[in-house]
Order: structure tokens, then C-alpha cells, then sequence
């Protein structure tokens, strides 16, 4: 029986852990639910899954939950606050931790769960954006098995070799291929970019997630992200990652071998699949997608990124190359400008153009430590703060 906590249980990622875990009541138990301050969900969960913990970051929320759950009798423990978080993804009664609070806020939870040696199911890519080397050594340090659950990450597991150990040429490895659906902005026009609303920015055409990574997927700097992600992940260069669209998101991504093989984990873009892989690896379980019926997707299309009309790709493989605390920085930045825009403070394009100031005016710093990373991570949100002002619509 694994036991196990999710942070972000209320988010898209954890709603559809659960519902992978729902199916296997005999291999997995909820140790700690946790959300920010979705009280009627959480509740809701609790109910269901019968934690020993819930977590939530908002004390006036926790007190709710708290009063909720005493009148229906359950014994699950109502806790608040960063450091309860941290505790829930750290003790020992935990095997498994999946990390899917979305943003910087899941940073110091699962870098707590590194630490303490836990098996981590990784969607918040924020964390190895933010603090890759950190995060990546204390995951080695303390054995910590991580297994990706971003659909293109989880796909180059698959189609690495088992023993893949970072060592990309003595793999056989030429290259990673990372898929990118385009969004759904893939094939407007720069000039139609301007006046685009949240609301179709977050309507994307194959999958369904929360807002913030719905925006980064509209501007494209989700993929960004994502090639720094697997930069930490597979240890690999930004020359050994080509970006793909491939508007049907079927092909997850793949992995081209120096012989001229090329290995790709394709299926119906579910993030049940990437989930049920991470809770169950090295074994497969069900997940509840439904299989891939290839005669009524009948073809697959590919081209290639449009830099210019997705500016913040660009600024990912910049502040990539830039190395030390540069992605810090443009992740910052990022999710500064993606919350302004969702509240209609400036416009998409400007997403990109804060971005852009903030880091080519900040300097790069090296990163040792946590705290390296949240002094880069506080100051690129002074800076964006000001840009948004500048840029107010
Ligand atoms: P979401 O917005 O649907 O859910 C976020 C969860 O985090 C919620 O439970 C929320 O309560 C919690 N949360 C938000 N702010 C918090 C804070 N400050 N402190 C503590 N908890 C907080 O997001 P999502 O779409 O599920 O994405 C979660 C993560 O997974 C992100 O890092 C995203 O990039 C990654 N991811 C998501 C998908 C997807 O399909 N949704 C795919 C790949 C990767
Ligand atoms: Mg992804």
C-alpha cells in the first residue's frame, strides 16, 4: 500500500490523481490532501478519501474546513501554512508526494519532499525552472526516486532507455523531440494577438488545466518551460532539445537514437496516463483513458515553432543558456505578467514584453541555495510589478 500526499489536490493535476487513485483503492492510500483555499472541494475530498491530513495555505479557510469536518465526524487533521505543507510532503509516514501546486508556491513543498527521500511525482515544472541544480541535487543526495508527470516529460521517460542516467551520448541519445500543441493561438496572425481575452487564452484545444498553465500554453511559454524542465531532467543541453508542433497532441514527445531510430510514447492526451505511469512505475496500471483509436485521428501534422510570433520560447532558451538564476527570474516574471493579464490589467502581448524587460535588465546571479533562489525569484517580481504598471491597460 502506498501512502500518499497531494499537494494541490483541488487543481486539475490533483483531481485527476485522485481519480486514477479512486480506482485502486487496494494499492493506494490518501495520507494528506492539500489546496490554497478551496474549502468546498477539499471537503468534498476528504470526505472521499479519508485523509490523516488537509492542508490549506489560508488560515480563514482552514478554520472553515476544520468546523466542516468536525460536524461530519471525520477525524482528518485541518492544518495551514507553508511550513504544513512542507511537513505533509516530509513524514515518514509518506512513500509518495505528487507535487501539482501550480507556480512558485509548490517549490519549497516538494523540495522538502526531496530532501526527505520521497518518491516524487513531478507536474509543478516550476520547481526545476526555478532551483534545477537544487532541487536536482537534493534529490540525488537523498535518493529520492522523481518521476515526471508533465505528458512530454513522462513520454521521454518512457522512450529513454531504463537505465537512462543522465548520460545522453553513452546512451546512444541524438536528440529530444518535445511536442508542443501551438495552443490556441497557434495559427493567428500577430496582429489578432493584441485583443485576445483570458477566457480564449485558457480555452485550449486539446486539454483541460488550470489557468496559469493554460496561459503559458497560449504564449507558448509552456513549452519554454518545458525545455527547461527536461534540461534538468534528462541532462541535456538547449542544442539537444528541437521544439515540434504537433497540433493533435497525440505524440507525447519523443527520443531520436544516433542510429536513426526515433521512440515516441503517443496516447489520448489524458493526464490520467502520465499520473497512473508515476503512481505505479515500474508497473502499468488502468487509468481510466480511453484507448487511442488511431483510424478516427487518422493523420498527424508537424511544423515548426514560430519564434517570432511567440516571443517567449525564445526568452526561455535565452534565460536557459543564461544559466544561473535567469530562469528564476523569467519564471518570476512569467507568472507576474500571466496573472496581471488574467485580470485584465495588460494585454497577452505584453506578457511577453514584461518578461523581456525583466530579464535583460536584471544580472545573473549563480544559485547554491534555496534562498539564492528566492532573493532572484522576490526581486524579478519587484521588477515585473513595475513593468505591469508601465504596460497597464
Ligand atoms: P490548477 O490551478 O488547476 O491547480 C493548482 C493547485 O495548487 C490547486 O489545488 C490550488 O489550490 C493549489 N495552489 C494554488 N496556489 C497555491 C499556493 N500559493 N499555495 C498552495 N497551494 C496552492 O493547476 P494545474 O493545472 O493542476 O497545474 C498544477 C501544476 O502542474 C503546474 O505547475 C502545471 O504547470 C503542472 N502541469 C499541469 C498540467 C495539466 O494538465 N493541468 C500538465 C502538465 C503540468
Ligand atoms: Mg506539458
Amino acid at each position: 500500500m502506498q501512502s500518499l500526499t497531494i499537494l494541490g489536490s483541488t487543481g486539475s493535476i490533483g483531481t485527476s490523481t485522485l481519480d486514477v487513485v479512486g480506482r485502486h483503492p487496494d494499492k493506494y492510500r490518501i495520507f494528506a490532501l492539500t489546496a490554497n483555499k478551496q474549502v468546498d472541494l477539499l471537503y468534498k475530498q476528504c470526505i472521499q478519501f479519508n485523509p490523516v491530513y488537509a492542508v490549506l495555505l489560508d488560515d480563514g479557510a482552514a478554520v472553515k474546513l476544520r468546523a466542516l469536518l468536525r460536524e461530519a465526524g471525520l477525524k482528518t487533521e485541518v492544518l495551514c501554512g507553508v511550513d504544513a505543507l512542507e511537513a505533509v510532503s516530509s513524514l515518514p509516514e509518506v512513500d509518495t508526494v505528487m507535487a501539482a501546486i501550480v507556480g512558485a508556491a509548490g517549490l519549497r513543498p516538494t523540495l522538502a519532499a526531496a530532501h526527505a527521500g520521497k518518491k516524487i511525482l513531478l507536474a509543478n515544472k516550476e520547481t526545476l525552472v526555478m532551483a534545477g541544480n537544487v532541487f536536482m541535487d537534493a534529490v540525488r543526495e537523498s535518493g529520492s526516486a522523481l518521476l515526471p508527470i508533465d505528458s512530454e516529460h513522462n513520454a521521454i521517460f518512457q522512450a529513454l532507455p531504463h537505465d537512462y542516467k543522465g548520460d545522453m551520448a553513452g546512451s546512444g541519445v541524438a536528440r529530444i523531440l518535445l511536442t508542443a500543441s501551438g495552443g490556441p493561438f497557434r495559427t493567428t496572425p500577430l496582429e489578432n494577438l493584441q485583443q485576445v481575452t483570458p477566457d480564449q487564452a485558457c480555452r485550449h484545444p486539446n486539454w483541460t488545466m488550470g489557468r496559469k498553465i493554460s496561459v503559458d500554453s497560449a504564449s507558448m511559454m509552456n513549452k519554454g518551460l518545458e525545455v527547461i524542465e527536461a534540461r534538468w531532467l534528462f541532462n541535456v543541453d538547449a542544442c539537444d532539445i528541437q521544439v515540434v508542433i504537433h497540433p493533435q497532441s497525440v505524440i507525447h514527445s519523443l527520443v531520436e537514437y544516433i542510429d536513426g531510430s526515433v521512440i515516441a510514447q503517443l496516447g489520448n492526451p489524458d493526464m490520467r496516463t502520465p499520473i497512473a505511469y508515476g503512481l505505479a512505475y515500474p508497473h502499468r496500471i488502468d487509468s481510466g483513458v480511453a484507448s487511442l483509436d488511431l483510424f478516427k485521428i487518422a493523420r498527424l501534422d508537424f511544423a515548426e515553432p514560430d519564434f517570432a510570433r511567440f516571443p517567449c520560447l525564445a526568452l526561455a532558451y535565452q534565460a536557459l543558456r543564461a544559466g544561473g538564476s535567469a530562469p528564476a527570474v523569467l519564471n518570476a516574471a512569467n507568472e507576474v505578467a500571466v496573472a496581471a493579464f488574467l485580470d485584465h490589467e495588460i494585454s497577452f502581448l505584453s506578457v511577453a514584453r514584461v518578461i523581456e524587460s525583466v530579464l535583460t535588465s536584471m544580472p545573473v546571479h549563480d544559485v547554491a541555495c534555496l534562498d539564492d533562489v528566492l532573493e532572484a525569484d522576490a526581486s524579478a517580481r519587484c521588477a515585473a510589478n513595475q513593468q505591469v504598471e508601465r504596460l497597464r491597460l
